[in-house]
């Protein structure tokens, strides 16, 4: 009763969009159909209880109950099936020990496929008893010891299927529900990568280097930076790896927010097109952030339906609807490891960021960048130590490349590139390797003078 509450509220509060409020899981609905389920199963004889006992692989009964989920082969939908496994002899069950409800049931179950073989024997009087409606007998585990008990006393064995119709009916409208919310995701997600491409434009335009022209490259790397520290969607650090439940997601991004407003970062962009884009920005992040709302609290509704189906039925649908279902859908949390990926990756990207262009013995810019045969990188300062100390080996991989390295690895272009998006870092880089080499050739009292041209 709770829940159902809850989920209204919560799906009114949240200012979600109307076209997906209109998608969520109609839990209601749901309940009022499992509701038909149980009085179906009740019908039968099929309580609770005699449920759990007939299903349990266990069970020694000569009747044994076999419940399952079947999927079609794109996953779009589901499929119950109850069989039960009898041991008739002379069209009597034969009977160890059956409780008194399961006699019930199976008195119940006999009138009514008694039915649907008359119908089908007028139809069709050659065909074998196999080719009725119900599937074609399964072996179960509990075949096996009911085989046993069935060749020591004679008789044969039957598999019949127990016609269930509000059972379909609940996960007919489960499963098309899923889909179209999976459907919702996937318009959401492409409209989100649409966003992202054309926001990476605008941004690498406003933060394009430039001596003589109004540049925000700066704070847009600020900005960057701190995004990226904050880890709204995803951890990358060992204890707390992985997707971020929304409300922790959400806090991550007012963070953010906080930090960017008390730097005034956003305040001081020097073109209007950065405000525009940062406002872009913080909506495409708020986006994804609903989307994963919707997503967490529609998966917490299929989440308590089908353990109230459990609850009423004893059926175990919640472990077999998952196993059936959820390889193919997107209810799975995938939206926000994509998107994510796509926001930290194509789009944040397109401002450079000096920790990746960093020497990894000195940590300063890698200016003048060396790459060494293994493809590594390293000052040139640097480099000329390690090989002044005649050590070979790559301090990253240990290739034995450092000794043949010559003028010849310098990458000019990508020094070039670091000149262009690190202009302050790489002029202090100078200013340090010139104050080392002078030091080296006229020893530690050597004073650097700015003006000197070399
Ligand atoms: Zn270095
Ligand atoms: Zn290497």
């Amino acid at each position: 009763m709770k829940f159902a509450r809850d989920f209204r509220d919560t799906l009114a509060n949240q200012h979600f969009p109307v076209h997906w409020v209109e998608q969520a899981i109609p839990y209601g609905q749901l309940k009022k159909c499992l509701k038909k389920v149980q009085r179906e199963l009740h019908d039968l004889g099929l309580d609770p209880e005699t449920l759990k006992s007939l299903t349990d692989p266990e069970n020694t009964s000569p009747v044994a109950l076999n419940y399952r989920l079947n999927t079609t082969g794109d996953g779009h939908s589901v499929r119950p099936i109850l069989t039960v496994d009898v041991h008739l002899k002379d069209g009597v069950v034969v009977d160890a020990s059956l409780t008194s409800t399961s006699r019930k049931f199976l008195e119940k179950l006999a009138v009514e496929v008694d039915a649907a073989r008359r119908r089908v024997s007028n139809d069709d009087r050659d065909k074998d008893v196999s080719d009725e409606p119900h599937l074609p007998s399964q072996v179960t585990e509990n075949n096996s010891a009911a085989e046993e008990v069935a060749q020591e006393v004679g008789g044969h064995h039957e598999t019949i299927e127990v016609p269930l119709i509000f059972d379909n009916e609940f996960f007919d409208i489960l499963q098309s529900d899923v889909n179209n919310i999976d459907a919702l995701q996937a318009s959401e997600r492409r409209n989100m990568t649409n966003e992202i491409q054309e926001l990476r434009q605008e941004i690498g335009q406003v933060s394009q280097p430039s001596r003589f022209s109004k540049t925000d490259l700066a704070r847009w790397r600020q900005i960057f930076e701190l995004y990226l520290d904050a880890e709204v969607f995803f951890a990358t650090n060992e204890q707390d790896h992985g997707a971020r439940s929304s409300q922790v997601a959400l806090k991550k991004l007012q963070w953010f927010q906080q930090e960017v407003e008390t730097r005034q970062l956003a305040r001081l962009f020097k073109l209007r097109a950065s405000q525009q884009a940062f406002a872009r920005f913080v909506q495409l992040n708020s986006n994804l952030l609903k989307n994963l709302q919707f997503q967490e609290l529609n998966q917490l509704a299929v989440l308590k339906i089908l353990k109230k189906f459990d609850k009423r039925t004893s059926l175990g649908v919640s472990k077999r609807f998952r196993l059936a279902v959820q390889p193919h859908m997107l209810m799975t949390g995938s939206i926000g490891k994509d998107v994510c990926a796509q926001l930290s990756q194509d789009l944040v990207t397109v401002v450079p960021q000096l920790t990746d262009y960093l020497c990894p013995i000195c940590f300063a810019v890698a200016y003048r960048p060396v790459r060494l045969d293994c493809q590594h990188i390293f000052c040139i300062r640097c480099v000329v130590h390690i090989q002044r100390r005649r050590e070979r080996y790559c301090p990253l991989c240990r290739a034995d490349v450092v000794m043949q390295a010559s003028g010849c690895n310098l990458d000019n272009e990508l020094g070039r590139y670091m000149r262009k998006y690190f202009a302050k870092e790489v002029k202090e880089k100078e200013r340090s390797d010139d104050i080392e080499r002078g030091m080296e050739e006229y020893g530690p009292t050597y004073n650097h003078k700015e003006c000197i041209v070399m």
